[in-house]
């Protein structure tokens, strides 16, 4: 039977080879035919990503370049609307941008003892703001005794995005927990736990690929752009770390992001643990 399926993508030569024999040269090239389609795909997400709020601008300017209405309610809204959407596309090429520093491995980042808990309080902060009106109760519990070797601004954004889906994917007044601590074999390990919608098993293995969302409309419509798991996910990696991810539909989801011992660190001042 031919091991040759379908997907397999080989080139075969026929070329001259000594008096009168031939030699058939075969080579595979189905890791080549994968990234190329992988490279047109992305292309055709992002230009996709930023086509809608283009089309959306582009129909605004033309009912404000009619002038008529001018400083009316609808003019307003015109303006909100912009607003949002030039918001989005700028977050976009952010996170895009962010994706392709993380991707060109030419330079590695500086490396510092980052205090974890400090910035995992900020993160909280912004996360009320950004909660607003849908009143999520969040929590941190971090062990002040634990910071992490590592570049500061990459984790950052890391553990930025788990709160912020976290906050995205959880209905108005749910519970949102951030806990950082030591596990048992003394691995650093911050779990990002919520009441939210959840995540069907069939589609946990797919989350950190790039622009993979489960339902589209309602992710752009919070805000989501489709990369912040693919850029948690290359975060982690630079730091040896990874991310195990718990779902329940309807019940919630556990995002933990767990580091080899050697990255945790004292801190320059000891702290005692607090809640
Ligand atoms: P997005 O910008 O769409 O949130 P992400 O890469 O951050 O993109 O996440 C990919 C998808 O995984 C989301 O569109 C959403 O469907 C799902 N997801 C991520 N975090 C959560 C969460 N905490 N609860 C439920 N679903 C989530």
């Amino acid at each position: 039977p031919s091991p040759i399926n379908s997907a397999l993508h080989l080139n075969i030569r026929i070329l001259p080879y000594g008096e009168g024999q031939r030699l058939l040269v075969v080579q595979d090239v189905t890791r080549l035919h994968q990234l190329e389609r992988m490279r047109r795909d992305f292309i055709a997400s992002v230009s996709h990503e930023l086509r809608t709020p283009l089309t959306v601008l582009r129909g605004y300017l033309e009912i404000l370049e009619k002038g008529k209405n001018v400083g009316s309610e609808s003019w307003n809204r015109s303006f909100k609307t912009m607003g949002e959407q030039v918001g989005r596309m700028q977050h976009l090429v952010e996170d895009l941008l962010m994706l392709s520093r993380l991707e060109s491995r030419d330079k590695k980042p500086a490396e510092t003892p980052v205090a974890v808990p400090k910035m995992l309080a900020e993160i909280c902060q912004e996360a009320r703001i950004l909660s607003g009106d849908r009143q999520h109760q969040i929590h941190l519990e971090a062990d002040a005794a634990l910071w992490l070797r590592g570049n500061e601004q990459e984790l950052h954004s890391a553990f930025s995005n788990l709160v912020v889906n976290a906050i995205r994917y959880t209905p108005a007044q749910g519970n949102i927990t951030l806990h950082w601590f030591k596990q048992q074999a003394g691995r650093p390990c911050l779990e990002v736990r919520d009441t939210g919608e959840g995540i069907a098993a069939e589609h946990l293995p797919r989350v950190t690929e790039r622009f993979y969302r489960i339902d589209k409309g309602r992710s752009r419509k919070r805000g989501g752009t489709g990369l912040g798991l693919a850029i948690v996910k290359h975060v982690l990696s630079h730091h040896e770390a990874h991310l195990e991810i718990e779902s329940e539909l309807g019940k919630g989801s556990v995002f933990r992001c767990l580091f080899s011992i050697g990255r945790g660190q004292q801190p320059k001042v000891h702290f005692s643990k607090t809640g």
